[in-house]
């Protein structure tokens, strides 16, 4: 179950430096693989030294602007699923005094992937796959033209299951890339 205390939070000063962080952030990282994001080694780093993807980057980056800019709390819903679980998560960046702002995610619904068993086989990519370009908000990939869930993608034979872990090009959708307009 969710309860109020799986919300991370973390500061940020105005050049974006995280400055306080909050909330399970060692157990999330962790569950997320992300042994290197651990609490002690993120005060004082960049936010974007922990962002994959520059039009990840670059879309972080226009959500504090508008919240900075607007005074307003900004929100966007985005997925974040770990191993077995697809977890719908929502940012949320308040804006504080003299440019600095806390952010939020908050789990919304977490919920079982439909069949996870090609993730879990520990088959590392060949060498000399193309990357694949997968969005960092829905957490859709791009292959045969179409931005699919990568169950679906597998089901339907148009990704192969040593794919399925990657490497990815992380970016947006089209789809994502238009709800941009919902934040601002
Ligand atoms: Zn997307």
């Amino acid at each position: 179950m969710t309860t109020p205390d799986d919300t991370i939070t973390y500061t940020l000063d105005a050049h974006n430096q995280i400055i306080k962080v909050t909330g399970p952030w060692d157990a999330f990282a962790k569950a997320n693989r992300g042994d290197a994001a651990v609490m002690d080694a993120v005060i004082g780093k960049p936010l974007d030294s922990f962002i994959a993807g520059d039009v990840t980057k670059m879309f972080v980056n226009t959500m504090l602007m508008s919240a900075r800019t607007l005074g307003r709390t900004v929100y966007r819903p985005y997925r974040c699923d770990s191993e077995h679980t697809k977890r719908f998560m929502e940012m949320s960046i308040i804006p504080l005094e003299h440019g600095t702002v806390e952010v939020r995610h908050r789990l919304l619904l977490e919920e079982p992937m439909r069949d996870y068993r090609a993730h879990t086989l520990p088959r590392p990519a060949p060498l000399g796959l193309p990357r694949i370009k997968r969005c960092s908000m829905c957490n859709k990939i791009h292959v045969a033209f179409s931005w699919l869930e990568i169950v679906d993608a597998l089901n339907l034979q148009v990704l192969a299951a040593e794919q399925a872990n990657g490497p990815w090009i992380y970016g947006l959708c089209p789809e994502c890339m238009d709800r941009r307009g919902v934040v601002l």
